[in-house]
């Protein structure tokens, strides 16, 4: 079994609406020495993509994102979530429904940090009904750059994200695979 596959069952919790708390380690409280594994995990996939940038959403992205830029050797660029609707003209913006607050947020970059000649890595926590990677891949779009990978820590396949990015050619890897969540079980993609 995969090393976050084994720890989700140790330390994971199943919460109404198809949610799986993790915060114990991925992104509340944070076992960086844990993440840092994950990261070289990542690394370790997708090493020779020529990878100059990676690209998360805040907040809880950040830490896995941090990790792993560690090993590509290359700077973190952070979504901002935006409330307002006025959008500055000095950003890239995409509006992303969230799956776990149930509303909609704008997710702004600077345009000063992203351009066309970045080949990026987009890293999540969870990538479940894939709005939020289809907002940051418009984000990179916009931009002019190229998305060269997803890697999110838990893909819940079931929710049909996974194939709707891979269905656009991008090489989408996830550190656990879960095929179904029910009854307090949870199975993984064999
Ligand atoms: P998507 O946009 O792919 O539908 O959902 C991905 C986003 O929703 C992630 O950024 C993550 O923060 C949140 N999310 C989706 N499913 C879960 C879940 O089961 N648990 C947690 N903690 N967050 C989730």
């Amino acid at each position: 079994m995969r090393l976050l596959e084994e720890k989700i069952l140790k330390e994971g919790k199943i919460l109404s609406g198809d949610v799986l708390k993790v915060d114990c380690f991925l992104n509340h409280q944070m076992d960086v020495a844990f993440l840092n594994r994950l990261g070289k995990e990542i690394y370790e996939h997708f090493k020779s993509a020529d990878i100059n940038k990676i690209l998360t959403v805040e907040a809880s992205g950040i830490g896995l994102a941090c990790l792993t830029a560690q090993f590509f050797d290359c700077k973190v660029l952070v979504g901002k979530k935006h409330k307002s609707l006025n959008v500055s003209p000095d950003v890239y913006s995409a509006k992303v429904y969230s799956y776990t607050h149930k509303t909609e947020n704008t997710i702004i970059v600077s345009k000063e940090y992203l351009g066309k000649d970045d080949k990026v890595l987009i890293v999540d926590d969870f990538l479940a009904n894939g709005n939020a990677c289809l907002g940051l891949i418009d984000i990179v779009k916009q931009a002019g750059g190229e998305v060269k990978g997803i890697s999110c820590a838990v893909e819940k396949t079931y929710q049909g994200g996974y194939q709707k990015l891979v269905n656009l050619g991008i090489d989408v890897y996830s550190l656990a695979r879960i095929k179904k969540m029910e009854n307090g079980q949870i199975e993984f993609m064999e």
